[in-house]
């Protein structure tokens, strides 16, 4: 009884995990730098950043 509590927690874990990360890339932005202002501005949502590398994830949705 309690192996199979077990495989039904860690298969909840891996969902949730799994969900997390498909909404996360889901949530990404597509940046595009414009070095004449030095900035990273977002096609999608036009959130804009400053930094050396494009964002990881839409700073919208944060
Ligand atoms: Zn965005």
């Amino acid at each position: 009884m309690f192996v199979i509590l077990l495989i039904l927690l860690v298969g909840v874990v891996i969902y949730f995990l799994w969900r997390h990360q498909t909404t996360t890339l889901t949530r990404n932005c597509r940046w595009r730098q414009d070095r004449g202002r030095g900035v990273w501005r977002c096609a999608y949502c036009g959130a804009e950043t400053v930094g050396d590398r494009a964002p990881r994830d839409c700073l919208r949705f944060k």
